[in-house]
């Protein structure tokens, strides 16, 4: 029999309803209506955004299990959510919401030996000698491998955190040391790799702290004097995950007892997972018996993502967030903004919040204006190294050429727009910009920069080569 929306729904509705109470089954499963299915995706229609909430958060384990018996591994469920006519308007409106799929980590408990401490345990129910604590992971479920999106850009960290999730302490990634500049996913993949391994192996005991945390916990150990203490309670981590090691600089009781940590959980064969926003070679003030342990198992470094990945990212997030958009707006974002993940979605999230608080269409004019923003505060710095060799390339040379000592009228123009633009778009003094671009003095950079706006109004091709520049060293 062919599967229709209906018949997948009433068998993950049988299934559900023998695995709850009956008054939880008629309150939130008889009022849904499945409504569509393509390939693997079930779409059910709920009436109100605070049922899918409690749905989501209630039931998406039962609701995981019951679709992937019905459609298989990569089961999807998509609510629908119909809103009442929240602007007066006469149409109601529908949102649509991917599941997440995913519960909270759930709490662990370990049991601790007691070295004769705590007298005041005495519950019958404990044994002997033994405590037993709850260690929060402090793991965020909505940071996954699934919603990581994968690119040439990241394809080695992300492979590398799978297999250290698949097998945790037994691979030679052992620290795996992910690096990488702001808002390219450090925390984000860090985070993936710890949940991951709880779903895996829901036995081990991990944890997730930001460099900064663990520092400031150590030096509350040290003024407690419990340094011991933390240092063992460390130790029976099976995965530790450490974000933003490069904190560590210059705090030499810091890298210390983490010394001391890390060396343990490596013998015993527990992961170690670390990022940083540097490769270990340019680490400051790091200990070099640290440095070296850091290279020990892999470092791979997240790069900013290409076009293509930036379109998928794009478009993840508007899934997620049941939006849609014009295709040519998620184009013009994703070519706009183009090294930092974080600001990329930053746009988005601010594009959707625009249109829909001022209730405007966004079209590729709001869109620019929002780009702008982004851009604006974080593109602005263009070395003088940056312009000579967006010049040189503009005119098919190297940049050697542009600073030869050369009277070619194409190489000398090259380099006067490249002083014009040094001018223009960096801080630098005449004298500075002419030492950088072929050792020339003052005078000939400020001739170069009389000599250029001459030509852009006397000159139309000249003016031409201006613009195009120009909007190369701005985008
Ligand atoms: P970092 O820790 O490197 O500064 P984050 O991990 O905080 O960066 O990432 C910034 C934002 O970008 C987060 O919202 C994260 O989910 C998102 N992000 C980064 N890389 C990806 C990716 N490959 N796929 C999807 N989202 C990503
Ligand atoms: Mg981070």
């Amino acid at each position: 029999m062919d599967k229709t929306a209906q018949t997948v729904w009433e068998r993950c509705l049988q299934f559900i309803k023998d695995n709850i109470q009956p008054q939880a089954y008629k309150t939130w499963f008889e009022p849904i209506r499945a409504v569509k299915l393509t390939d693997n995706s079930l779409s059910i229609q709920v009436p109100s955004k605070f049922f899918y909430e409690w749905l989501e958060e209630h039931y998406v384990k039962l609701l995981k299990v019951a679709l992937t018996k019905e459609l298989g591994d990569g089961a999807k469920l998509v609510y629908i959510i119909r809103m009442e006519n929240t602007y007066g308007n006469k149409k109601p409106f529908t949102e649509k919401i991917p599941s997440n799929n995913r519960p909270a980590v759930p709490s662990q408990e370990l049991d601790v030996p007691l070295k004769n401490k705590n007298p005041e345990l005495k519950n019958p129910f404990i044994i002997p000698g033994i405590r037993n604590v709850k260690i929060e992971s402090q793991l965020n479920p909505n940071y996954s491998f699934d919603n990581f999106l994968e690119g040439d850009s990241n394809r080695l960290a992300r492979s590398a955190g799978l297999a250290v999730a698949n097998k945790p302490g037994g691979t030679s990634f052992n620290p795996l040391l992910v690096f990488g500049g702001v808002g390219l996913g450090k925390t984000h993949l860090a985070h993936a790799i710890g949940v991951d391994i709880k779903d895996k192996y829901p036995e081990k005991t991990v944890l997730y702290i930001s460099a900064e945390k663990f520092t400031q916990q150590y030096i509350e150990s040290v003024k407690k004097n419990t340094r011991n203490d933390f240092i063992h309670f460390y130790q029976l981590i099976d995965v530790l995950i450490i974000d933003d090691v490069q904190f560590f600089s210059g705090k030499s009781g810091t890298q210390d007892v983490f010394f001391h940590i890390f060396n343990h959980l490596h013998q015993n064969g527990k992961q170690v997972v670390l990022t940083s926003d540097k490769a270990p070679v340019d680490m400051q003030d790091i200990e070099q018996r640290l440095l070296s342990r850091f290279k020990w198992g892999l470092s791979a470094e997240l790069q900013s993502p290409d076009y293509e990945t930036r379109i998928s990212i794009v478009k993840n997030k508007l899934y997620r967030d049941g939006v849609e958009m014009p295709e040519e707006i998620v184009e013009y974002v994703a070519k706009n903004i183009k090294t930092n993940v974080r600001e990329l979605e930053g746009a988005i999230i601010s594009l959707i919040a625009q249109s829909s608080f001022n209730k405007k269409e966004v079209t590729l004019d709001l869109a620019s204006q929002i780009v702008e923003k982004f851009v604006k505060n974080t593109k602005r710095e263009v070395s003088i190294d940056y312009i000579q060799k967006i010049v040189s390339d503009y005119f098919q040379m190297d940049v050697a050429t542009l600073q030869s000592k050369t009277r070619k009228r194409h190489i000398v123009q090259a380099r006067q727009l490249a002083m014009f633009f040094a001018k223009k778009y960096t801080k630098a003094s005449l004298a500075s910009i002419g030492s950088q671009i072929g050792k020339r003095d003052h005078a000939t950079v400020l001739h170069a920069c009389k000599t250029v706006d001459n030509l852009a109004e006397t000159d139309k091709q000249f003016k031409k080569y201006i613009e195009e520049i120009s909007q190369k060293l701005t985008l």
